[in-house]
């Protein structure tokens, strides 16, 4: 699979059967069609077909496509995927409507100040890094639970969720599986997980967000 382009029609064909082979309801998993680094026309096409749920990595990237599109195609729901700074945070809420990489205090401080300046907030998804891997963003596993409570109680975010990105030489499943088990014990329904190589197993492991790139729209540059 990895590597090969699909249609978005077959994409969402694999994910109606991977929701009926694990028992899910079918609809409850989100496609986010990972727009990064792609050829416009083939992103345009996804857009012209009807898809209107996209991720990006960087938000200086999304900004030189995204504000053209929204106006064109009002109901886009943009994901930012990729590690966030703070100086971005405003920007972030402009222009996007969820954000998947909440991983630090400081980070979850200046989104809840900036939420009471502009009165409307994106939903978030806590990043958890469960390989535990040095370069990587997330919040460490052993972490977790205290830091959903922060960002709840004391700044208030709507943390709709979690989302990993496992380490990769390991076996993605049982990343999906800590990453569901933590996502249980607090009460968290969404989780952001599989991409293109393993969305299939995610999905049997619980994912309602999978964030699919290559698989759609090819190779990046
Ligand atoms: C690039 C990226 C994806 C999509 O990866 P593919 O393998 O192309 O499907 C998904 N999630 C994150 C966080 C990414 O950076």
């Amino acid at each position: 699979m990895l590597g090969v382009e699909m249609s978005i029609e077959d994409i969402k064909d694999q994910i109606k059967n991977a929701e009926l082979d694990s028992n899910r309801s079918i609809g409850s998993v989100n496609l986010i069609a990972v727009s990064k680094l792609q050829p416009l026309q083939k992103v345009e096409n996804v857009l012209q077909k009807g898809h209107r749920i996209f991720g990006e990595n960087r938000v200086q990237e999304a900004y030189q496509k995204w504000p053209i599109w929204k106006e064109k195609f009002p109901s886009v729901s943009l994901h930012l995927l990729g590690p966030l700074q703070t100086n971005k945070v405003v920007d972030t809420m402009r222009l996007f409507d969820v954000v998947h990489s909440l991983d630090r205090e400081k980070l979850a401080r200046i989104f809840s100040v900036n939420i009471q300046k502009l009165g409307y907030s994106p939903d978030f998804f806590i990043q958890v890094n469960t390989g535990e891997e040095e370069q990587k963003a997330g919040v460490f596993p052993r972490m977790v639970d205290d830091f959903i409570k922060v960002c709840k109680s004391r700044y208030d975010l709507p943390v709709v969720g979690l989302m990993c990105i496992p380490p990769i030489n390991e076996e993605p499943s049982l990343h999906f599986a800590l990453l569901k088990k933590i996502a249980d014990r607090n009460g968290l329904l969404r989780l952001s997980m599989g991409m293109s190589a393993d969305f299939v197993s995610a999905i049997t492991f619980g994912s309602t967000d999978v964030r699919i790139g290559s698989a759609i729209f090819g190779q990046r540059y």
